[in-house]
């Protein structure tokens, strides 16, 4: 058997080195390394794949969400709404930029923010919701923009684990996740389900205004060389990660395809066990398995991962500790918080190893060694 990986990123180049090589010597013969040609097609592309009028591309995850931020013109100690059931860069922007970071609940069945707890957080100083769309699950985007116009805010989408993804509306129509709120925002992020070979990110949005502002704050604050007309930051996605994201574009549909049929053979195997429950697809999710994340009840969970250890397989715990109790955030008030679900889900969320390269052998191998440990 081949060895396991969480993520097996060498496997998938090796498929595709022909056309990735010939892409990156393209960009070294051009040495139009910033801005080059291979950009520009990158966020055409990617605005053509997810229906988003504007594709701004930027230096990583963290980036978008910081000048998604950024172009809303918030004002010191405005709040914004987030999970605290996250990885922790969708919180953290927000206290960079002096705003306020209102943690509440998630569903605990999509892991995603829950919109009852969003409209249960609303102040008059609230200014925007963060929602995640957590291991590949879209959150519940048609409910958190009713909450959101209702209230008038802003819904800046953290995008980054669910590229290519679908919220599916009642009447059937879909839309891609990250195209839904007044803002998306993604990570190339090598381990991503759309990853480059190094950092990069981008920013979605369908407004014309607002495009052109993100666009300047990526760009020192300028639209016109040297005039600079707000602050803004230095955030660029290389030509070199462009050329890679082309290849690797085009092939998404198939990565996510590959994601769901692990995810199946995993749910099959896990399925009815009372110990385990695998992960829910809402209706109006189409689950791209950024993550297969169980939640266990009743089972020894670090035991269960140093057994997998102890085989080669590999298993993570994402995240280990939720924004609000991390010592960043203890100043804020971060302990002050009751969010039930987010620490039940804490104690229980084990993810196995999931990417594009898994064959039926390892699967096997690694539900087996699950269930084994389980049933022991
Ligand atoms: C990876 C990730 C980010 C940050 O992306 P980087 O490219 O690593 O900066 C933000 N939010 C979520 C939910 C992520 O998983």
């Amino acid at each position: 058997m081949r060895p396991i990986q969480m993520v097996d990123l060498k496997r998938q180049y090796t498929k595709i080195k022909s056309e990735v090589d010939a892409a990156i010597q393209e960009v070294l013969e051009s040495t139009a390394f910033i801005n080059g040609k291979a950009v520009t097609d990158f966020a055409a592309g990617l605005s053509q794949y997810t229906g988003s009028r504007h594709v701004i591309p930027c230096a990583n995850g963290t980036d978008a969400l910081q000048i998604a931020l950024m172009a809303l013109d918030l004002q010191p100690g405005d709040e914004v709404i987030t999970p605290s059931f996250t990885f922790i860069a969708t919180t953290e922007v927000v206290a960079l930029l002096k705003l306020k970071p209102v943690f509440v609940d998630v569903d605990p069945k999509t892991f995603c923010i829950d919109p009852v707890a969003i409209e249960k957080a609303i102040t008059p100083k609230t200014r925007a919701i963060i929602p995640v769309h957590l291991y590949g699950h879209s959150a519940a985007m048609q409910e958190i923009m009713a909450i959101a116009n209702k209230h008038k805010l802003h819904v800046i989408e953290d995008n980054a684990q669910a590229i290519g993804g679908d919220y599916r509306y009642p009447d059937g129509k879909a839309k891609k996740t990250g195209t839904i709120g007044h803002i998306g925002t993604t990570s190339f992020f090598p381990s991503k389900n759309l990853g480059c070979y190094g950092d990069g990110g981008a920013i979605f949005t369908d407004d014309d205004a607002l495009a052109s502002r993100l666009k300047m704050i990526a760009n020192h604050g300028q639209s016109r060389r040297y005039y600079h007309d707000m602050v803004g930051c230095n955030s660029r996605l290389d030509s070199l990660q462009a050329a890679v994201l082309n290849v690797k574009l085009k092939k998404l549909d198939e990565y996510i395809a590959a994601r769901r049929a692990a995810a199946d053979y995993y749910d099959k195997a896990f399925k009815a066990h009372p110990k385990i429950t695998t992960p829910y697809r809402a209706p109006y999710s189409h689950h791209v398995f950024h993550q297969y994340t169980l939640v266990l009840e009743g089972v020894d969970r670090n035991g269960l991962n140093e057994f997998l250890a102890s085989r080669n397989i590999p298993s993570m715990i994402y995240y280990p500790v939720p924004a609000h109790r991390q010592q960043m955030f203890a100043a804020m008030g971060g302990g002050n918080y009751h969010l039930e679900t987010t620490d039940w889900l804490t104690e229980r969320v084990i993810s196995l190893p999931m990417h594009t390269e898994l064959d039926e052998e390892q699967l096997q191998a690694i539900s087996a060694s699950v269930l084994g440990y389980i049933n022991n």
